[in-house]
């Protein structure tokens, strides 16, 4: 075990991660990064998508890997020191905590900030992790990807708030939005509900789930790329299935939170988000602090991450302050 005791390890090297990182080093809290390694991804979720058009100080959008490494950079460029592997174990009981890390290592930390991240979860049909990817028609985001599709037929799937919210954002854009859930009733809140059955641009396709994706070649500058153009809808009743067209195809069916490391230690909600008390980034245990999605099931966008992660950058630095003796 290495002697030393950092003042802060931060887990996670999203918007969060990484910002906390830059407030903690300008802090000069010299804080420790893991970043993650495979099958986490370094950067994050923005590492997957290709144009950023809402993080604010980029006029003309931003490539999503683009932008974290910039956010890496300034965090190395005021000393945090970065190791590119998966925290696997942490001891809470112990103070300062001990977090063993992939290659069997221990790393000691007076306060801890836990910006793991969350991920969309996915139908599991061929072609669709590789278009999301490549931003070529699957997103699971209408917020962030919505208005790459103005005037296009869309799809979204889910039956739950998410989806129905993300199906009336996209109204916006598309000429026409079909809503496909699995079952005849909606998980989703009745005002939701009421408001999609309402909207002439949505149109619904119950008892029904997207069980493939139609491509064709789509020139994008000098390149050819596979581009998503319809789906096949399956009924869940008989198994009958047609083809849909669709310019999109939007994944709403819920988020997982990466909180496996913290189970029976800090405090979750009922779908496993880590939970903060009040308008801080404190857990329910002293010392440790969470940022981004992984404590935030409402907003799962870039800018709030970062703006939380400056938040428990802030509330480690105090909490330090106050118990250094
Ligand atoms: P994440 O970005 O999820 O990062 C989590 C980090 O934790 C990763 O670095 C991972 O390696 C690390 N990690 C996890 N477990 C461990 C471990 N055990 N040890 C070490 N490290 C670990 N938002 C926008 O505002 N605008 C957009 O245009 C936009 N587009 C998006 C497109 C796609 C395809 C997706 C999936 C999301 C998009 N979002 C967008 C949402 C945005 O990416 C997230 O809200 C944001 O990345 C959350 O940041 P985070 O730092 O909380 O976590
Ligand atoms: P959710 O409530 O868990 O709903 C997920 C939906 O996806 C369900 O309808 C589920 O179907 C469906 N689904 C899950 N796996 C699927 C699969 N493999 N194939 C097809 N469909 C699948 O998740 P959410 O909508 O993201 O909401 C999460 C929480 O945030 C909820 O508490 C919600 O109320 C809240 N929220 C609130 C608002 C708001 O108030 N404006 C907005 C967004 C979210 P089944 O119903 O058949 O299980």
């Amino acid at each position: 075990m290495a002697d030393t005791v950092h003042n802060v390890i931060i887990i996670g090297s999203g918007p969060a991660g990484w910002t906390a990182a830059i407030y903690s080093a300008r802090a000069n809290l010299e804080p420790v990064v893991f970043e993650g390694a495979s099958p986490n991804i370094p950067g994050g979720q923005l590492m997957w998508t290709s144009e950023v058009e809402n993080f604010p100080g980029f006029p003309e959008g931003v490539k999503g890997p683009e932008l974290m490494e910039r956010f890496k950079k300034q965090a190395e460029r005021f000393g945090s020191k970065i190791h590119s592997e998966n925290i696997e174990k942490i001891d809470f009981k112990k103070r300062p905590f001990e977090l063993t890390s992939e290659s069997g290592e221990v790393h000691r930390a007076r306060a801890l900030i836990i910006a793991t991240g969350a991920n969309a979860k996915l139908l599991g049909i061929p072609h669709e992790k590789d278009l999301m990817n490549q931003g070529a028609g699957v997103s699971a985001c209408a917020t962030c990807d919505g208005a790459f599709y103005k005037g296009e037929e869309l799809v979204v799937v889910g039956g739950g708030d998410s989806a129905l919210e993300e199906a009336l954002f996209l109204t916006r854009f598309a000429s026409k939005v079909t809503l496909v859930h699995r079952r005849e009733e909606f998980r989703a809140s009745k005002i939701m509900v009421d408001r999609v059955k309402a909207h002439a641009k949505i149109q619904l396709a119950m008892s029904a789930e997207v069980s493939g994706i139609v491509t064709e070649k789509k020139k994008v500058g000098p390149f050819e790329k596979d581009w998503l153009v319809g789906v096949q809808l399956k009924s869940t009743k008989d198994g009958s299935v047609k083809p849909v067209k669709a310019g999109g195809l939007f994944v709403a069916i819920g988020h997982a939170p990466n909180t496996s490391l913290f189970q029976g230690v800090l405090e979750m909600d009922d779908k496993g988000y880590l939970i903060t008390k009040g308008k801080s980034s404190n857990t329910s245990l002293e010392g440790v602090f969470a940022c981004g999605d992984v404590q935030d099931s409402h907003y799962r966008q870039a800018i709030s991450a970062a703006g939380s992660g400056c938040m428990a950058a802030i509330d480690a630095e105090r909490w330090l302050a106050e118990h250094s003796s």
